[in-house]
């Protein structure tokens, strides 16, 4: 398409931390924005642009002539893997190597005939390098932390526990001497609150602890924003939200994203998927043969590795349960070990249970023969949940999963905590 008849859009480039976790609420919003009239350039990280194409096929992500992908390096050195990238990893690279990347997009998408000029930046919260880049350009930087209401404001404690001692942990016998359970009450928004509730992060013992260091990092340019949104609503962190509020002025909740889209009709972008795995969509025909409320949906999202012998024992409960369920063992979940089940339980499992290796989860959690998900309480699979009504077994892992999990079992109630 040329320049002719595109000129007067607003475009708006999108660039989320380059995992699943993120990509996803990026991609709704990108969907958004483009019902309302915007033209949208979505940036992938060169490493997560090969796996789409790999899953999805060479063009899946082409066709749209005012829905672009672009890619830009991570930083990281080059892998022929598709495991999981390690978040650490990629959250000092990115601060460390994607500003210059970044900058010579913008220019080149500047100086493009196929696209109106760049109009405004929406980044991940945690992809902060992107305000630099925007005030460079002259451009509006929109920051989109993933996260909910109460993990942002824990993020924007970290300075303040790191100053009062409380973390990182002095040494490890702090895991369990009674420190983790001393009650914060100097957090905005959030009562009876302790270590143990907060994102894990806060648990290290690691006095150069790279995320926290980088968590410090990203909230202090987050005041630098033009605008900052969150995927949450008012009825569910109304408190937290209210302190926020007082913090950033320019603060907007836009969640859940999933039902602000069902209100459009973006059918022609339904296409557009962003799945790092191949989705066995197989498994939606297997939950239409089930019985409504039947089936327990077990999934630990994109990120979490879990040992060999949390597997097995997972594998024994379901077993056990006597229960028909649908479980996702994604091909990197266990480090370092093939994802081996005992025989005996794949034997005994085999007319109730179905194992795939990744799924469409917002049709699965749609469909009306899923009565429960077991959930490592990632904030996306928690929204997806609220948004199709759909109660929680909760077994989570780290970061902002733990204080998901306090919410979900405490406060709103529609989940009970798995313990291990
Ligand atoms: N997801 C999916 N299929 C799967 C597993 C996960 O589509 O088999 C999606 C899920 O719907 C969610 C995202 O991947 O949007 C995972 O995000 P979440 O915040 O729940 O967890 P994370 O992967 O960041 O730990």
């Amino acid at each position: 398409m040329g320049l002719q008849g595109v000129t007067k859009k607003p475009h708006a480039l999108l660039i989320p931390f380059p995992s699943q976790g993120h990509i996803n609420p990026f991609l709704k919003l990108a969907k958004l924005l483009h019902n309302k009239g915007f033209h949208i350039t979505f940036v992938n990280t060169e490493f997560n642009h090969r796996r789409l194409v790999k899953s999805r096929g060479p063009n899946a992500l082409n066709g749209f002539p005012d829905f672009h992908f672009e890619a830009i390096p991570d930083g990281l050195p080059p892998t022929n893997t598709d495991s999981t990238q390690s978040i650490p990893a990629l959250c000092d690279s990115t601060r460390n190597n994607s500003f210059i990347p970044f900058c010579h997009l913008i220019s080149k998408l500047n100086h493009s005939h196929d696209a109106p000029p760049v109009t405004c930046i929406f980044s991940d919260g945690v992809m902060s390098f992107t305000i630099k880049a925007s005030q460079q350009f002259g451009l509006p930087n929109i920051l989109f932390w993933t996260h909910s209401a109460g993990s942002f404001m824990s993020f924007k404690e970290c300075k303040n526990l790191m100053q009062r001692g409380l973390t990182p942990l002095k040494d490890a016998s702090y895991l369990i001497n009674g420190h983790l359970d001393t009650v914060i009450d100097s957090i905005p928004g959030m009562k009876d609150i302790t270590l143990r509730d907060l994102p894990g992060i806060y648990r290290t013992t690691d006095p150069n602890d790279i995320l926290l260091d980088f968590v410090a990092e990203q909230i202090e340019a987050t005041s630098k924003a033009s605008a900052v949104i969150l995927p949450t609503f008012d009825a569910l962190e109304h408190d937290v939200l209210e302190a926020l509020s007082t913090m950033f002025p320019k603060l907007y909740t836009i969640g859940p994203l999933e039902l602000l889209l069902d209100q459009t009709s973006e059918s022609k972008l339904d296409s557009i998927r962003c799945n790092l795995w191949k989705e066995e969509s197989e498994c939606l025909k297997w939950l239409d043969s089930q019985q409504p409320n039947s089936v327990l949906y077990v999934n630990f999202g994109s990120v979490i590795v879990m040992t060999h012998h949390q597997l097995v024992e997972l594998a024994r409960g379901l077993s056990n349960s006597k229960k028909k369920f649908l479980w996702v063992i994604r091909p990197d979940l266990v480090e370092g070990e093939a994802s081996i089940l005992p025989p005996e339980t794949v034997e005994e499992t085999k007319d109730r249970g179905l194992l795939v290796g990744w799924c469409p989860q917002e049709q699965v959690l749609k469909h009306p023969a899923v009565a429960g998900f077991l959930t490592h309480c990632g904030w996306n699979s928690t929204l997806e949940s609220i948004a199709n009504g759909v109660p929680l077994i909760c077994w989570p892992f780290f970061n902002d999963q733990i204080l998901n999990c306090r919410n979900i079992c405490r406060e709103w109630a529609f989940g009970i905590f798995y313990t291990f």
